[in-house]
Parts: C-alpha cells; sequence; structure tokens
C-alpha cells in the first residue's frame, strides 16, 4: 500500500468493499471474451481478426476486446468517464493486457485513440480513450500517437442509437490531423467500448484513404 492509497483509499466499482478497485468477489463475476470475435459481424474469429468474407474496402483488419460490457467492469468505464479518479483505468488496461495473448496482432503498431470533439474535452479535461491508448502503449512496448485523428464535428452520442442511425451520426466526424503520415503504417485505435463498432470503422476509413496499412479496433469491453 502507497501513501495515496492510504490517504485516499481505493473502493471497489461494484460493491464498495475497501483496498481495491475491483474487489476479488466482482472479479470473478467479470465475463471476459473468451473468444476472439470479428469486428464486422461479431462471430469468432481466430486471433480476432475479420473473416475474409466480412472484410470491406478501407474496413478494420481486427478486433481485441477483453470482456463483455457488463457489472464491474461497465461500472469503472463508467467511473473513468464521468468521475475522475486518477489511476483507475489502470486496470482497464490490465484487462486488456491479460487477453492480448489470444489475439494475432500486426507487428509494428502505432496506437492512437478516438478524440473527443476539443470543447467537450476543454470541459472534460481528459479524454479517456486517450488515458487507456497510451498506457496501452507502453505496456506492449508500441508507440502512441495522441491526436493523430481530430474530430471534425462534435456528434451527438451514439448512446440509444441503432446501429444504422450510429454510422450516419458518426460520418465525416474525423480527420487526420495536420502534418501527421500514416502511409504504410500499422495502426490500433482504442476506445473504451465497442459496441456496433461504427466510430471505430469511420476513424479506420480515415485512415486507410490516407494510405495506412492494417488498422485494428482495441476496447475493452464489448456491448
Ligand atoms: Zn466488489
Ligand atoms: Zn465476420
Amino acid at each position: 500500500m502507497d501513501l495515496l492509497d492510504f490517504i485516499f483509499p481505493k473502493t471497489c466499482v461494484s460493491c464498495g468493499k475497501i483496498g481495491s478497485y475491483i474487489c476479488r468477489k466482482c472479479f470473478s463475476k467479470i465475463e471476459f471474451v473468451g473468444n476472439p470475435v470479428c469486428p464486422e459481424c461479431q462471430r469468432q474469429a481466430i486471433g480476432g481478426k475479420t473473416h475474409p468474407g466480412c472484410k470491406r474496402k478501407y474496413g478494420l483488419d481486427g478486433l481485441v476486446v477483453a470482456t463483455k460490457y457488463k457489472g464491474p467492469v461497465r461500472a469503472a468505464i463508467q467511473k473513468v468517464k464521468y468521475r475522475f479518479v486518477w489511476d483507475i483505468h489502470k486496470v482497464l488496461v490490465d484487462l486488456v493486457a491479460d487477453s492480448i495473448w489470444r489475439y494475432s496482432l500486426p507487428k509494428n503498431v502505432v496506437l492512437t485513440s478516438i478524440p473527443l470533439f476539443v470543447q467537450r474535452k476543454r470541459w472534460r479535461g481528459f479524454n479517456q480513450a486517450e488515458l487507456l491508448a497510451r498506457d496501452l502503449a507502453k505496456r506492449f512496448g508500441e508507440k502512441y500517437q495522441s491526436d493523430l485523428l481530430v474530430r471534425v464535428v462534435d456528434t451527438k452520442t451514439q448512446v440509444g442509437l441503432s446501429r444504422e442511425e450510429r454510422k450516419v451520426n458518426i460520418k465525416g466526424a474525423f480527420k487526420i490531423s495536420q502534418n501527421s503520415n500514416v502511409k504504410s503504417q500499422n495502426f490500433i485505435i482504442v476506445d473504451d467500448v465497442y459496441t456496433t463498432g461504427a466510430t471505430m470503422k469511420e476513424a479506420c476509413k480515415v485512415l486507410k484513404r490516407a494510405g495506412a496499412g492494417e488498422v485494428w479496433a482495441m476496447a475493452v469491453a464489448l456491448d
């Protein structure tokens, strides 16, 4: 236990027990994604690679996702997003890092994150996807590039929208920041939750149109 833990004791996001962000009992309730799935059809896919039949022009090449968006993981993600507990995202980073062996990721990847619209980030003070991407890159010994993608439209939240509405809502939301060269580079785009993947797919399209190599999506939880 370090000094910070003493002053601000960690409590379980699910049951409130003191000692850690997810206590042992709640940790045992986490539903892990045992078998990797395809980012397009969300059926089982070896190594998390997009099925050859599901591949799209400018589409994602694979998906890494650690758990289901339920219980303590859902609670932890909400905490990261809406109430800043300075290191709670590390719990989520651990979940992804521990399941990474199941995935056939490309080599030499650059991790980046889904950006927030600039005003929104200023208001919130941080971007939760950025925190995750930065720490994951460190953990994997890969590069991290912040602000590679820029959000040019302040889209409304995807929550509550249908699959088709999400696609329309997010269309044209991103561009690549000035002075960024993505040609032939492999990328992993990080976000907290993967639902229909509309946001990740749109970001992927922007990168691939600019000449990126393989592009994967990585999220903590699958909704
Ligand atoms: Zn608990
Ligand atoms: Zn598929």
